[in-house]
């Protein structure tokens, strides 16, 4: 699927739906080319502005997925609008659909003791035909030794689910050790998958208020949401900048 990259503050986005997303992990899929997706909102691109390193392990993922109603406002504010939000948690879900049509295997990495075993449960459920072949929680010291479990179980696909920059981090320093063709950055989406982070409410997703759920649900989050006012004021300035610029 041949994708033009939108720039958002340094973070080139590919301008696909969700389903164009699907049938891009399809043929990496199909033709067992290697490669990982990212899924940074407005919060994590805010977080890459100041860090090389990290933008540029963002910018090397083979599909860059526009996380949150954020990233799709600053790209509109910069006259350059994406298509549509593509959520991490629902990408992750059509990959599993994907991965249920040839009885595919899936490893899950991330989150607290339990709960990838209870989101694999769930999904196993939910996608018949789709192969849980191994989880793990993401507070392991050993890196090493979660690599060679996560080879032995032979996964096609691996989520990652150790919140953002550890992830991406996770998955560039250990890329060509791990035998695993796809391999997913997705934040906290096992919790959701488990069911102890619930989602915002439709309607709360349809009006772009999700950030407004999460904060209601978890107010400490505050601080890291700050982030979106400032995200939006950087992109509003970068625009008039650019303006003035001709
Ligand atoms: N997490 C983890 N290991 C760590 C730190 C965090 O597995 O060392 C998990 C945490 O339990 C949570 C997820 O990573 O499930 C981060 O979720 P969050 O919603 O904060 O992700 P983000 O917004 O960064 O995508």
């Amino acid at each position: 699927m041949f994708s033009v990259r939108i720039d958002v503050m340094g973070v080139g986005f590919d301008n696909l739906t969700k389903s164009e997303f699907t049938a891009k992990a399809e043929d990496m899929l199909r033709n067992k080319e290697r490669g990982y997706v990212v899924t940074p909102n407005a919060e994590i691109v805010y977080e890459s502005i100041h860090d090389d390193a990290f933008r540029a392990l963002l910018n090397d993922a083979s599909m860059v997925l526009p996380d949150g109603a954020g990233v799709v406002l600053g790209a509109k504010i910069l006259g350059t609008p994406i298509k549509e939000k593509v959520a991490g948690i629902e990408f992750g879900e059509e990959v599993c659909k994907l991965l249920a049509k040839n009885n595919g295997r899936l490893y899950l990495l991330g989150s607290k003791p339990g709960i990838a075993n209870a989101a694999g449960e769930k999904l196993a459920q939910k996608y018949p035909g789709l192969v849980i072949c191994g989880t793990a929680d993401g507070y392991f010291k050993d890196e090493k030794a979660v690599i060679e479990k996560i080879n032995e179980a032979k996964p096609d696909v691996l989520f990652v689910c150790l919140g953002a920059p550890k992830q991406e981090k996770f998955i560039k320093e250990h890329f060509d050790e791990l035998d695993v063709t796809l391999m997913l950055g997705l934040g906290g989406s096992l919790d959701g998958y488990a069911g102890v982070a619930q989602r915002a409410p439709k309607w709360m997703i349809d009006l772009s208020l999700e950030w407004l759920y999460r904060l209601m649900k978890e107010p400490k989050r505050l601080g890291r949401m700050m982030r979106l006012p400032k995200f939006v004021a950087i992109c509003t300035g970068e625009k008039l900048r650019r303006k003035r610029n001709g």
